[in-house]
C-alpha cells in the first residue's frame, strides 16, 4: 500500500533479526552488525550514512535493534545541521512533515527524460486541486514528442486546464503564456513542464535558466519554485545529475519517483544529505494518486513495518 515493500523486503530479508534485543547483539552477534552494514549499502543509503548509522545504533539506548535503526535513519532524513546537532546530543527530534505548500505561484517541474516529470506533474495536479486549489499546467516540453499530448490527456481526465504550444516550438513561449494566463485568470498553481533531453547538456541548463526568467518577468511576485523529479531506480547517478540541476539552476525541492520499483529506497538518505534541498513528494506508483508527500518518519516505518 505505502509502495516501498521492495526496500522493506531487501532490507528485511538481510537483517532478518531486528527484533533482537540490542544488548545481544553486540555480546553475542557481532555479525549483526556486518549484515546491518550490508543491507544499508545494498539499499543505497551510501557510505557516510551507514557509518553514521552503525554509530547511533550502538550508542543507542533504545531496548532492540529495529528501535535503534528507526531512530537513526530518522536522524539521517534530517536537514544535516540538524541532523549534526542533535546526534551531538544523543537525540532524535519528532520529525516534521515537510512544507509542500508553495512559495510562488508557479512551479517549474525539471529533470531528464523518463523519471516520471509528466507523471508527477498530473499528480501534483490532482494532489492541490483536491485540496481546493485552482491548478493549471503548462506543456513546456515540446521536445520529447508526445509530452504535450500526455500531459492534455491527463488535464483532461483530472478537469485541469493544460495551455499547449507547437510541438517543437520555444518552450519558453509556452511558459510565457502560462504565466501570463495564470496571472490573468487568478488561477492558484500553475506547474510548467519542460523538456528533459540528456544530450547538449549545456544548452538544456541555459533553456531551463531561460523558461525561468521568462516565468519570473511574466508573473511577479514570489519567484517560480523549481522542483526536480528524481528517479530512485537511476541511484547515485541521478544524484550527480540534480547537483548539476542545483549548481545550474537552483532547486526549491525535490521529488523522488518510482520508489515502488526498486529495492534501493535508501537513496533518499543521500539525496538529502548530498543535495541539501527538501524532498517534497515521493512517488509510488503509476496513478495521480500514487504521490505522497515526504514525511521521514512515515518512510522510516515503512521500511521497517
Ligand atoms: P518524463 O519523460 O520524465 O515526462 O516521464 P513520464 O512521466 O512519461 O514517465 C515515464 C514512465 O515512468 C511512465 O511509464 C510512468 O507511468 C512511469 N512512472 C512515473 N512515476 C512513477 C512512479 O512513481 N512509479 C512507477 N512505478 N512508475 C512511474
Amino acid at each position: 500500500r505505502d509502495g516501498l515493500s521492495k526496500t522493506r523486503k531487501q532490507l528485511n530479508e538481510s537483517v532478518g533479526f531486528l527484533g533482537t534485543d540490542l544488548k545481544d547483539v553486540f555480546t553475542t552477534r557481532i555479525e549483526t552488525l556486518e549484515d546491518l552494514e550490508y543491507a544499508l549499502i545494498a539499499a543505497d543509503v551510501g557510505r557516510e550514512a551507514t557509518e553514521e548509522i552503525l554509530e547511533d545504533v550502538k550508542a543507542s539506548t533504545k531496548p532492540n535493534l529495529q528501535e535503534a535503526l528507526m531512530e537513526a535513519m530518522t536522524l539521517q532524513l534530517e536537514p544535516n545541521a540538524r541532523r549534526a546537532q542533535f546526534r551531538k546530543l544523543g537525540f532524535t527530534p519528532d520529525a516534521r512533515r515537510v512544507n509542500v505548500e508553495p512559495a510562488g505561484k508557479v512551479i517549474m517541474v525539471i529533470g531528464v527524460n523518463g523519471v516520471g516529470k509528466t507523471t508527477t506533474i498530473a499528480k501534483l495536479g490532482q494532489y492541490y486541486s483536491g485540496r481546493g486549489k485552482r491548478v493549471m499546467f503548462a506543456a513546456g516540453d515540446t521536445f520529447r514528442a508526445a509530452a504535450g499530448a500526455q500531459l492534455g490527456v491527463w488535464g483532461e481526465r483530472l478537469g485541469i486546464p493544460v495551455i499547449q504550444g507547437p510541438d517543437g516550438g520555444d518552450p519558453a513561449a509556452v511558459a510565457h503564456d502560462g504565466a501570463t494566463v495564470r496571472r490573468a485568470r487568478g488561477f492558484d498553481l500553475l506547474f510548467v513542464d519542460t523538456a528533459g533531453r540528456l544530450h547538449n547538456k549545456h544548452n538544456l541548463m541555459e533553456e531551463l535558466k531561460k523558461v525561468k526568467r521568462v516565468i519570473d518577468r511574466a508573473d511577479p511576485g514570489e519567484p517560480a519554485e523549481v522542483w526536480l523529479v528524481l528517479d530512485a531506480v537511476t541511484g547515485q547517478n541521478g544524484l550527480q545529475q540534480a547537483k548539476k540541476f542545483h549548481e545550474s539552476i537552483g532547486l526549491t525541492g525535490v521529488i523522488v519517483t518510482k520508489l515502488d520499483g526498486t529495492s534501493k529506497g535508501g537513496i533518499v538518505v543521500p539525496i538529502v544529505r548530498e543535495l541539501g534541498v527538501p524532498i517534497k513528494f515521493i512517488g509510488v506508483g503509476e496513478s495521480a494518486e500514487d504521490l505522497q508527500p515526504f514525511d521521514s518518519r512515515e518512510f522510516v516505518q515503512a521500511l521497517f513495518d
